[in-house]
C-alpha cells in the first residue's frame, strides 16, 4: 500500500493498494476533531458482493445501502440519505464514508456537503473510474434535466482505495473507468501514455501491479491539478478534455448504453483531431485509434450532429454562448479554445469515417 497527498486547501492523504481497508479505522481514530459517529453509505451492488470485508473494514454505527450505480445519484436517494444521517442522530463531529463507485461517491459526497451544512467524509472507492472521481471534492446528484447539476465543491478527509474491489468490477466497467486514466496522460504526462500503449494490450488481462501504479500516476495527475485550481476557475478545466463531445454522446444515448468512460473515450479522440487541426497537434492519432481499437473501445457513433451540438451548448465550460473545448498542443500540453460549429461539425464527419 502506499500513501499520496493531496495538496488542497485542506491536505488529505489517498491510501492505494492492497490492504489499504485495514488502514480506515486508524484513519478515522486520528482525525480532528475527534468523530463522534458514522453512517456508510455504500453502493447496493459493493455491499452484497463484499458485505464480510466491508463490515470487518469500514467501522460504522449507521449504514444506508444506496440504490446500484447512477441510480444513487437523484433527488429522492439524497433525501433518505440526509433521513439515515438524522435518525442516526449524526452531528457536526461525524463522519459519512462513501463507499462505490463515482455514483455513490458523488451522492455521499453531496450529502456530506449538506448535512448540517458540511461534515466530514472519507471516499472508498470501487471501481477503476473513482479514481478519478473519488479525489478532489466535486460532489453532485442529477436533476431530470441535468446531470450533476446540484452539487457542491467538497473534499474528502481522505481516500482509501484498496485493489481488492476491483476484482470484481465488470470487464466493461473497467474499460470505461481506464478511459480516464488515459485521459489523465493524454493531458499531462506523454511518458505516462507511453507506458501505457506499450503495457496495456488487453484489459482482461491486465497486470495488477502495473494496474495499480496507472491508477496512482493518474491520482497524482488529478491532485495537482486540484492544488493548482480546487474550484475549476482555470486549469481544472483541462480535466474536461474528451468529455465537451463525450457528454453530448453519452447524453445522446441515454446515459446507459453508452457508459461514462466509453463516452469520453469518443469524445478523447475527436478531441485529438479537432486539435490537429486547430493546434498543429504533432501526434500519431490514427495509431492512438488503433491502439483504443484494439482495447475493444467502440469509436464508432451513430448520432447527428445537430444533436450533438445541441447537446455541447449546454456544456457547463461555455461562455457566452461559445462553446469551448480542451484541446492538446503536445500529449501533456492542454490548452482551452473557442470552437465554431462549422469547424465541430467537419471533425464530427471525420470521427464518422475514422470509426467505421
Ligand atoms: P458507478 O458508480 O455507476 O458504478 C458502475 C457500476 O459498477 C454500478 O452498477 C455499481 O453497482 C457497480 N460496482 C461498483 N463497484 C463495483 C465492484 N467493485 N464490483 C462490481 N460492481 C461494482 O460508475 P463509475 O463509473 O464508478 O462512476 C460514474 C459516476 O461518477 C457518474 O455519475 C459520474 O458523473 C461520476 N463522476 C464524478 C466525478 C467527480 O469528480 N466527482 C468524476 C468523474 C465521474
Ligand atoms: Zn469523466
Amino acid at each position: 500500500m502506499e500513501r499520496l497527498t493531496i495538496h488542497a486547501a485542506q491536505p488529505y492523504e489517498v491510501l492505494i493498494g492492497e490492504h489499504a481497508l485495514g488502514e480506515v479505522n486508524k484513519l478515522i481514530q486520528d482525525l480532528q476533531p475527534k468523530v463522534s459517529s458514522v453512517l456508510l453509505l455504500i453502493d447496493e451492488k459493493v455491499y452484497q458482493l463484499h458485505q464480510q470485508t466491508v463490515e470487518q473494514n469500514l467501522p460504522h454505527d449507521a449504514l444506508y445501502v444506496l440504490p446500484q450505480g447512477e441510480k444513487a445519484k437523484t433527488f429522492s436517494v439524497y433525501e433518505k440519505a440526509m433521513g439515515a444521517a438524522l435518525e442516526a442522530g449524526l452531528d457536526r463531529h461525524s463522519l459519512i464514508i462513501a463507499c462505490g463507485g463515482g455514483a455513490a461517491g458523488d451522492l455521499a459526497g453531496f450529502t456530506a456537503a449538506t448535512y448540517m451544512r458540511g461534515i466530514r467524509y472519507i471516499q472508498v472507492p470501487t471501481t477503476i473510474l473513482a479514481h478519478d472521481s473519488a479525489v478532489g471534492g466535486k460532489t453532485a446528484i442529477n436533476h431530470p434535466f441535468g446531470k450533476n447539476m446540484t452539487g457542491a465543491f467538497h473534499q474528502p478527509s481522505a481516500v482509501v482505495y484498496d485493489s481488492l474491489f476491483l476484482s470484481t468490477l465488470p470487464l466493461r466497467e473497467i474499460r470505461s473507468g481506464f478511459a480516464e486514466v488515459i485521459k489523465h496522460a493524454l493531458i499531462a504526462d506523454p511518458e505516462f501514455l507511453k507506458e501505457l500503449i506499450d503495457h496495456v494490450k488487453d484489459l482482461k488481462e491486465i497486470d495488477e501491479s502495473f494496474l495499480l501504479y496507472a491508477l496512482k500516476k493518474g491520482i497524482q495527475i488529478k491532485g495537482e491539478i486540484v492544488r493548482q485550481d480546487e474550484r475549476e476557475q482555470n486549469v481544472r478545466a483541462y480535466l474536461n478534455f474528451g468529455h465537451t463531445y463525450g457528454h453530448a454522446v453519452e447524453a445522446w444515448s441515454g446515459f446507459g448504453d453508452k457508459l461514462h468512460g466509453e463516452s469520453v473515450m469518443i469524445g478523447m479522440v475527436y478531441a485529438l483531431l479537432l486539435s490537429e487541426r486547430k493546434t498543429s497537434l504533432d501526434f500519431n492519432t490514427d495509431e492512438f485509434i488503433g491502439w483504443v481499437k484494439s482495447l475493444s473501445y467502440e469509436i464508432h457513433i451513430d448520432a447527428p450532429f445537430g444533436e450533438l451540438l445541441a447537446l455541447m451548448k449546454k456544456d457547463k465550460k461555455n461562455l457566452n454562448q461559445m462553446i469551448r473545448f480542451v484541446l492538446l498542443k503536445t500529449v501533456g500540453q492542454p490548452v482551452l479554445t473557442k470552437v465554431e460549429p462549422s469547424e465541430l461539425e467537419y471533425i464530427h464527419h471525420s470521427l464518422k469515417r475514422k470509426g467505421e
